[in-house]
């Protein structure tokens, strides 16, 4: 893999991850080895590795690293797990989960996103992770259950049908609010029973689709 970039990711992780309490070592280094940069349009690239989200087109953006190294710490990944993202975007974030889990489905709802990062996650030849035109605010029923699911847009309310593909004792991490302004919910399914913790604000793009905003 082309190693240009490993000294600005070591920083990043160093900079913007370390400090802010970022401290699983499987989450650390998946940050460490993924290629932000091969996720991003050719005239972001220098900002690749900025601690900011940054546009990749269509209206959408890559998630700022911090936000995405939190968001996977939260759902505390094990190997052997399944795990579904709704809102592909560039893919990035599917690549880090495809880092930890033993599959992932990723779900994206432009289609031009969605062959980009097909494109991105196939060039980099990732084999566990598997990319879908659909709407995610339905999840995806044929992968569930699902050991964790990552929520990549706002929501006004959890759909209730991720609810329904969380395995027992699976975590779902989703942005939950107002279009400008959300609080990132962690959900955990025990016993058939839900537990919510709310970790920080967040401000992300709105979920689309059947269980979205209209
Ligand atoms: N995780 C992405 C960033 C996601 S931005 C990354 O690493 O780059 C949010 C994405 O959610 C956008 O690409 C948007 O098109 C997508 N999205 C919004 N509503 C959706 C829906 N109902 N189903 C699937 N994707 C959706």
């Amino acid at each position: 893999m082309d190693d240009r970039f490993l000294l600005i990711r070591q920083l990043m992780v160093d900079e913007q991850l370390r400090p802010r309490g970022i401290k699983q070592l499987n989450v650390l280094e998946a940050m460490l080895e993924v290629p932000r940069h091969a996720f991003v349009p050719k005239d972001e690239l220098e900002w690749a590795y900025k601690d900011a989200p940054l546009p990749i087109g269509c209206g959408q953006t890559i998630s700022q690293p911090y936000i995405v190294a939190l968001m996977t710490e939260l759902l505390q990944i094990e190997s052997c797990d399944r795990v579904l993202e709704v809102g592909t975007g560039s893919g990035y974030q599917a690549a880090i989960l495809g880092q930890l889990a033993d599959k992932v489905h990723t779900v994206e709802i432009i289609p031009e996103l969605y062959q980009r990062a097909k494109e991105a996650l196939n060039g980099l030849g990732y084999k566990n992770i598997h990319i879908h035109l659909s709407d995610g605010s339905l999840g995806w029923v044929d992968g569930a259950p699902y050991d964790g699911i990552l929520v990549a847009a706002c929501a006004p309310s959890v759909p209730a049908c991720l609810f329904d593909q969380l395995a027992d004792g699976g975590k779902l991490v989703i942005p939950v609010g107002s279009k400008g302004y959300q609080q990132l919910e962690v959900w955990e399914r025990q016993n058939e029973q839900l537990f919510r913790t709310i970790n920080i604000a967040v401000s992300f793009v709105p979920l689309r689709g059947k269980f979205g905003w209209r």
